[in-house]
């Protein structure tokens, strides 16, 4: 499969106490992944696992410390490159309404892309008119300004902004967040028809697990700025490798509260940045943790074909989604 985003060892450090101090401060650590052409993959940890980072990073908002990021089989390295990646990879922001300028009309909005890359644009009226159609709005909505869109109609503005170019691939920051249930499922339809009608591919970014198994082929989950599993999303949720991933599936909310898996809920807050966990990092957190983890750092290693995970005991049987759910 041909990939069109790789990311080799990605590092960003932000500067710790002011311009003059060399301290840094670690937020993600030697990530590794890749998206092919048509593929779905999600991103998936907590606030602070580094996730909004990774995107910015990717698409040059964001210096990084140390990694390569290629787009397209080509490097990405300096303002050209990136300048080119944010013509053909798109961006899709969590606060629809706050990302689209109040003064400009959507026919306007979804038509900029065009000005701000410098492309031709011989029909805006017509392309203001398809970009809405393809993403099921009608018309007339070119008219309006920002404010008076409901959430899911300026949700979907900011796909048809983001798909302006034709992108080969879409970065999407909580795409439903802050949706009804309804809209949600409107917005995850419309992701898996574009995906269908024009190739795209997708990276995820969530701690929407409902959202994942939707639309996601693959997953790749974060702690603390690193991965910690990453492998096909069906094998993932009937059998998380990492004790993280399996506590974020059983935090899921189920229409059976019967099947919560109280043993593996996750406890605690995810540490600071600055005061890592010494060994593994999740061991502050971790129902499974002994001895080794608070000394030694796993590494991330293959568990399975196509899988891995960082843990010194990965696929612990009762990670699986069983029936012996425990009742709390
Ligand atoms: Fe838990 Fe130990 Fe695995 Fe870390 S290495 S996730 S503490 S079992």
């Amino acid at each position: 499969m041909t990939t069109v985003l790789d990311l080799a060892g990605l590092s960003v450090d932000l500067p710790l106490g002011g311009f003059l101090s060399r301290a840094r401060l670690p937020i993600l650590q030697d990530v590794t992944l890749s998206v092919a052409r048509g593929e779905s993959v999600a991103l998936v940890g907590e606030s602070g696992s580094g996730k909004t980072t990774l995107a910015r990073a990717v698409m040059g908002l964001q210096p990084i410390s140390a990694g390569a990021v290629r787009f397209d089989g080509q490097p990405v390295t300096g303002p050209a490159d990136h300048a080119r990646l944010r013509r053909d990879a798109a961006m899709m922001f969590q606060d629809a309404t706050a990302s689209l300028s109040p003064r400009l009309t959507v026919g306007y909005l979804v038509t900029e892309p065009f000005r701000i890359h410098r492309q031709p644009l011989p029909d805006p009226a017509r392309t203001a008119r398809d970009l809405l159609a393809a993403v099921g709005l009608p018309a007339a909505i070119a008219q309006r300004y920002p404010h008076e869109l409901s959430g899911g109609q300026a949700r979907r503005v900011g796909v048809a902004r983001a798909l302006a170019l034709r992108p080969r691939l879409l970065i999407a920051d909580e795409p439903t967040a802050g949706l009804d249930v309804s809209v949600q499922a409107e917005v995850l339809n419309l992701l898996s028809d574009l995906r269908r009608d024009m190739g795209l591919a997708y990276l995820i970014i969530t701690h929407n697990l409902a959202l994942v198994r939707h639309v996601a082929d693959r997953i790749v989950v974060l702690y603390l700025g690193r991965v910690v599993e990453e492998g096909p999303t069906a094998q993932v949720f009937a059998a998380p490798a990492h004790p993280y991933t399996a506590s974020l599936i059983a935090a899921e909310p189920k229409p059976d509260p019967r099947k919560r898996r109280a043993d593996l809920a996750i406890r605690g807050e995810v540490p600071s940045v600055l005061n890592r966990p010494k060994g593994c990092e999740f061991h502050t957190r971790c129902p499974m943790a002994r001895d080794i983890c608070r000394q030694m750092a796993p590494a991330l290693a293959p568990t399975a074909p196509d899988r891995l995970a960082r843990c010194h005991f990965p696929n612990q049987p009762q990670h699986k989604e069983d029936h012996h759910a425990v009742e709390h």
